[in-house]
């Protein structure tokens, strides 16, 4: 059998799976099992931030396996508190870290801190969170329960207590009261379609939570690790979270998911816990991601690249403005609003054939996010094949 019908025989078909399977890749470049070549403006899911088959990343990491892969976090694990270190400097935020192996593990350490915290805090117990109508935060029962968009509420229930929803940043205030322990944002929506917050809106919000006395928590599942063009899209937006999460593009492709709090104390020995948590392989990997990424963004070639490819983006809306209706985004977190859906899926099948990797956000955008690294070469080969599959629509 070949992988699509092992797939198929083996695999629970929770993915409506693109048919293509690849088989190496350099920086933004893919290569299938037919020996086509792409370039990748997906980067897994804003996954592989340094790029396919990094060869830094691989060498910290085959290094590091050598020696050790797992201890366990009953034992002190160099690289984690390196790795740490790293996340809390970059950010410029005073926190401490607790790593877990996915966007939705953070985002369920964050939902347990900011409870335990309402918990203690006060007379009254505070315990609601308010998230956002088009958020997504994940697909554990409780990080479905927290994503607002109601579709993913079909099933699966009865979901734990106390999630409430704003339809966007303006009507939070109105929902806040004294048992409302924290809100939880993302500052430019992904999977809800590349949705910008405004800067002025989220600062009003930041300040009027510290006044109330209720926990920010910024999900960076996907803005984090430098995808904004800074560490965190925090340090875009110029506010102080008590609480970030993070994951995607913070280990380069290895899984990683870490939970950051100014909230030093509220977790203690036995509150939580995981097994596989920051452990040597994608601790060692994430420490190699950010220096990497650190190095390439205090040189400016992160913003060279960023100037460019938004550039190329821009050139290739003007040239099609009979599809799109708007360019979105910020940094390599990118996208444009197509007119209908079936225009939207079209573009995507044919850039696939045209040898271009591009992503579906929300109902009606084309996503882009291609690896922090891509070469000039790469995006204009990439805007290149894009435009042999836009010429025919
Ligand atoms: C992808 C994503 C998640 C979920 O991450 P997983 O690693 O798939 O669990 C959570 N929040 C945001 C903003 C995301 O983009």
């Amino acid at each position: 059998m070949n992988t699509q019908e092992l797939d198929k025989k083996y695999v629970l078909p929770t993915y409506a799976r693109v048919d293509v399977e690849f088989v190496s890749g350099d920086n933004a470049r893919l290569v299938d099992s037919n020996g086509k070549n792409y370039i990748d403006f997906t980067s897994g899911i804003g996954v592989v931030s340094v790029g396919h088959a990094n060869k830094r990343v691989n060498s910290a990491i085959t290094k590091q396996i050598s020696k050790l892969t797992h201890t366990s976090n009953l034992y002190n694990i160099a690289p984690q508190a390196k790795a740490a270190q790293k996340i809390v400097d970059s950010s410029g935020y005073d926190m401490k870290c607790f790593f877990g192996n996915s966007g939705a593990e953070a985002n369920e350490g964050a939902i347990k801190i900011a409870r335990k915290w309402g918990e203690s805090e006060g007379e009254i117990k505070k315990y609601k969170i308010i998230t956002l109508q088009q958020s997504f935060h994940g697909r554990t029962i409780t990080t479905v329960k927290a994503t607002g968009q109601e579709f993913m509420h079909n099933y699966f229930g009865p979901f734990p207590d106390g999630f409430v929803y704003a339809d966007d940043i303006s009507s939070v205030e109105s929902l806040l009261d004294d048992h409302t322990c924290a809100v939880m944002i993302e500052l430019i929506q992904g999977e809800g379609g590349v949705q910008p917050q405004d800067k002025s809106e989220v600062q009003l919000l930041a300040k009027l939570l510290k006044e109330r006395g209720i926990l920010l928590i910024v999900d960076e599942v996907q803005t984090g690790g430098f995808r904004t063009g800074k560490f965190l899209a925090s340090n875009v937006y110029e506010i102080e979270p008590d609480i970030v999460t993070l994951a995607k593009g913070i280990g380069g492709g290895v899984p990683i998911g870490v939970v950051m709090t100014s909230l030093k104390d509220v977790l203690n020995a036995g509150d939580h816990g995981s097994t596989f948590g920051g452990n040597y392989l994608c601790t060692t990997a994430a420490c190699e991601v950010i220096d990497i990424l650190s190095e390439y963004s205090q040189s400016g070639e992160l913003e060279d690249t960023i100037k460019y490819f938004n550039q190329a983006l821009e050139n290739f809306y003007k040239n099609n403005e009979r599809l799109f209706t708007q360019k979105v985004g910020i940094g390599m977190m990118c996208g444009l609003r197509v007119n209908d859906a079936d225009t939207l899926s079209a573009i995507i099948s044919n850039a696939k054939n045209n040898g271009v990797m591009v992503l579906k956000a929300g109902k009606n955008t084309l996503r882009f996010l291609p690896p922090l690294t891509i070469t000039k070469e790469e995006i204009d080969e990439g805007f290149k094949n894009l435009e042999h599959s836009v010429s025919s629509l």
